[in-house]
């Protein structure tokens, strides 16, 4: 939970006097040696005793001083990445064609550009995750996600309307063999059509339960 008096973009802890912060660096997950040096120079700086992957492939600085934050930041030179609060929360990808020999789509590359334009989108009912899988293995759990989409031969599947949590609900499919441009394009008609049509603390998979399945397609195919 955020403490709306609390420093920006941080989550207070359950000690109730320290943070955690989520760092805007690794989009799908993907670090260099450049920032992971920096990050353990901020770590020990800061004497930060927690650093967690998260299960979103992001990594969290736990227990930090609330007048620490802002200047972890800065030494970091990142913005902190949406944590809490009714946007997307985190775009997911695996390794994909890049790296995997099961990928058959490149996942990573179309992760990083979902998340370099939707982290953050929205005001929604609720949250909204995305997972991209490069095959049907689907790793980064595409079925599970608000908006994912996983790779075959031909191009991606999408699916709408997955989550898990306290309902959980697998995704519905909306479209096949699709390339990347199409994901990505139906990728913000979703966000859209999720803020316009969903209810406060309604994921979009209830959302689409509630208005039926076939409406909220033809919605999103709509030109
Ligand atoms: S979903 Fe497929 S491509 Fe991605 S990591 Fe899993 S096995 Fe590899």
């Amino acid at each position: 939970m955020t403490d709306e008096h609390g420093p920006r973009g941080a989550i207070l802890q359950r000690d109730k006097s320290t943070y955690a912060v989520v760092p805007r660096f690794a989009a799908a997950g993907v670090l260099d040696a450049a920032t992971l040096r920096r990050l353990a120079e901020v770590v020990d700086n800061y004497r930060i005793p927690v650093v967690k992957i998260t299960s979103a492939q992001r990594i969290a600085l736990v227990g930090l001083k609330p007048g620490d934050v802002e200047a972890v930041l800065a030494d970091l030179g990142a913005e902190p990445a949406p944590a809490v609060g009714r946007c997307v929360h985190y775009i997911q990808a695996c390794p994909g064609k890049t790296f995997c020999r099961f990928g058959q789509q490149d996942s990573l590359g179309l992760g990083a550009r979902l998340d370099e334009m939707l982290l953050g989108y929205g005001e929604f009912g609720h949250k909204f995750k995305i997972g991209i899988s490069g095959c049907l293995f689907n790793c980064s759990e595409s079925w599970l996600r608000d908006f994912g989409a996983f790779g075959k031969p031909k191009g991606w599947t999408v699916v709408v309307g997955g989550t898990s949590g306290h309902r959980p609900r697998i995704g519905n499919e909306l479209v096949r063999d699709v390339d990347d441009e199409t994901v990505v394009a139906l990728a913000k008609k979703a966000a859209d059509l999720y803020q316009e049509l969903g209810k406060k603390a309604e994921r979009m998979g209830w959302t689409i339960e509630r208005v039926g399945v076939e409406t909220f397609r033809e919605r999103l195919l709509a030109d």
